[in-house]
């Protein structure tokens, strides 16, 4: 069994100034820094697409043929402890995920699957901080057929 105590620090320095953003967001939030974790936050920041950890897996897997699933999951639930990146149930049948944590909504098209950002207030945001309560996420998740399948259907 892998894991990623098999790395050497070299490694991580050899991965060199690409992944020196995700270092530093590791090391403020007192999270060990391991290649995997780095390959995983930069692939989330790459791909804005709100994946799946399948396909996170599947996107790293041919540059870094040892990782494991079990890897992915766990780096995963790190990272969203740490509020570094979020996770969205807007697909009931499996979690995405967003490099993003700032607050925004999303839009999931039924048709083609994709999942936008929506970068508008929540109306309900200010009453709930009136309530004193300490809101960390907030989550707006729309559903429809997007533009762009719009288009398809009709032509
Ligand atoms: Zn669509
Ligand atoms: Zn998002």
């Amino acid at each position: 069994m892998l894991n990623c105590n098999n790395y050497k620090l070299e490694t991580i320095i050899k991965m060199g100034k690409m992944f020196e953003k995700y270092v530093k967001l590791l090391k403020e939030n007192s999270i060990k820094v391991t290649p995997q974790r780095l390959e995983i936050l930069k692939y989330l920041d790459e791909h804005r697409i709100h994946p799946t950890a399948d396909q996170i897996y599947t996107g790293l897997k041919e540059k870094n043929p040892s990782l494991s699933k079990t890897t992915v999951y766990n780096s995963l639930e790190i990272l969203i402890e740490h509020s570094i990146i979020q996770s969205l149930t807007i697909c009931s049948s499996e979690l995405r995920y967003d490099f993003k944590h700032a607050m925004h909504h999303h839009f999931l098209c039924r048709k083609c699957g994709k999942i936008t950002d929506i970068d508008i207030e929540c109306p309900n945001l200010g009453k709930m901080l009136e309530s004193g309560h300490n809101i960390e996420e907030v989550h707006g998740y729309f559903k429809g057929i997007c533009k762009e399948c719009m288009k398809k259907g009709s032509g």
